[in-house]
């Protein structure tokens, strides 16, 4: 027997009753977009894997392991993106984009790769909406950010959903932070996890958001870096707090969050959603603004924010709102051949007015096309048959309370092209 295959494991396919949920993120997306003014942008899936290394940073769990790297037949090193952000801003810098008006507002969506041990909510394959305004360090732009992505959650009616907050400070306050944080954890060497010791070392930030049991009492008692930030740094995170208090957005500052990425500055945010297992965050973001000149542009502040749609749809999907699946309007029934022909004339006119349609097919019999318009939940079914050949008309029933009207060629369009909801 010939071998089945099966999805790569961590993929999976979106089959059509879930596509509803996902036009409708879509839609939400392209109207909160156009509204807080960004513009699109679509960018490759795959890069010179030397981006992400030095984007996203050597010692981030990203670039040690999560990475889908290969080497293409001319031996250039390539890596399907793990995230947007180090693309955008190659593109920035390629572009010359430092030259449009400030600061630079853009979107995309799409696919992202990372090798990840998939489970409920996480995949190796999944969606993402990124946004990213470059060019700007005014707190107003981290508040528009949050902003927009408060505002997503807000037109999808999520509930009981929860802003976390945090500000990782600059280059000339996070290093005297981390050592207080080192020798705050050398207190507790014993009772930490193995990756936490090597944290100690190689990334101290990162022991903060260890998710190991033994390392959950140190981490709530470690100093918070927000306790610790430069004056530029702390002017910068109070005034995004007063921005977000005048506008009655509520957040809980979080000292352990930190983000996975290595290029944040300052502000770092997570919107947390209940319900999908034990992955709640559904978006992650934060300021960035060392990140382009680390990549070989001028030195330029940028805010953004990464949301995880396939955590987003799963929860769309559990709040069991109503249908979304948009049914066929019209299904029409003919009893021969000849009928059929009529069938298409009618079928063609009522598409080219908008109006969705479907003919039953091959040699079915009438009672066998009757089933079948019933479980495609048409409102509408034609019926052709011999008598009404002869006679010119057509027999209109409404599903829904069984009546049936005969009506002829032109007062069956008048009729189905007036119908609300259509
Ligand atoms: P996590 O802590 O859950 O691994 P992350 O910090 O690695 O998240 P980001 O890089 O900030 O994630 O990506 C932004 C969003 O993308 C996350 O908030 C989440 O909703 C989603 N996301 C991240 N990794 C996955 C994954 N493997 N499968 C599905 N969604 C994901
Ligand atoms: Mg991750």
């Amino acid at each position: 027997m010939a071998k089945l295959f099966q999805l790569p494991k961590g993929t999976r396919d979106i089959l059509p009753d879930e596509q509803p949920y996902w036009m409708q993120l879509d839609q939400v997306i392209r109207e909160i977009t156009q509204i807080y003014g960004y513009e699109p942008l679509s960018l490759p899936i795959f890069e010179d894997t030397a981006l992400y290394k030095r984007g996203v940073g050597e010692a981030t769990d990203i670039v040690e392991k999560e990475m889908y790297t290969f080497s293409d037949k001319a031996d250039n090193s390539i890596t399907l993106r793990p995230e947007f952000t180090a693309g955008v801003v190659r593109s920035y810098i390629q572009h010359g984009m430092a030259s449009w008006p400030t600061p630079v507002k853009l979107w995309n969506t799409g696919p992202v790769f990372r090798y990840e041990r998939p489970q409920a909510g996480r995949f190796r394959q999944f969606h993402q909406f990124n946004a990213e305004a470059i060019g700007e360090q005014d707190p107003a732009l981290d508040f528009e950010i949050m902003d927009m992505a408060w505002q997503l959650y807000d037109r999808l009616q999520f509930q009981n959903l929860s802003f976390q907050l945090n500000s990782i400070g600059c280059p000339d306050c996070r290093p005297g932070y981390l050592k207080v944080l080192k020798s705050y954890y050398k207190k507790y060497f014993d009772s930490i996890c193995d990756d936490c010791r090597n944290r100690l070392d190689k990334n101290p930030l990162r022991l903060l958001d260890c998710k190991q049991d033994r390392c959950q009492p140190v981490i709530e008692k470690a100093p918070a870096i927000y306790d610790h930030l430069c004056e530029a740094c702390a002017g910068h995170f109070n005034k995004l707090r007063e921005y977000l208090n005048a506008a009655d957005l509520t957040f809980t500052l979080n000292h352990c969050l930190v983000r996975g990425l290595d290029y944040y500055t300052k502000t770092v945010f997570e919107v947390w959603a209940e319900g999908v297992g034990s992955q709640n965050a559904v978006c992650g973001g934060g300021r960035y603004d060392g990140l382009v000149e680390l990549l070989g542009g001028k030195p330029t502040p940028a805010v953004g924010f990464a949301a995880g749609l396939d955590r987003t749809v799963m929860i769309m999907q559990n709040k069991k709102q109503d249908r979304l699946k948009i049914d066929p309007s019209v299904y029409f029934a003919c009893q021969h051949a000849e009928a059929r022909k009529q069938a298409i004339i009618y079928v063609k006119q009522l598409r080219e007015r908008n109006i969705s349609c479907l003919m039953g097919l091959g040699e079915r019999s009438f009672k066998a096309q009757f089933r079948e318009a019933d479980r495609r939940n048409v409102r509408y079914v034609v019926i052709i048959g011999d008598a009404e050949l002869e006679s010119r008309t057509v027999i209109l029933k409404k599903m829904e309370t069984g009546e049936q009207k005969s009506l002829n060629a032109d007062q069956l369009i008048r009729h189905l092209d007036r119908e609300p909801g259509f």
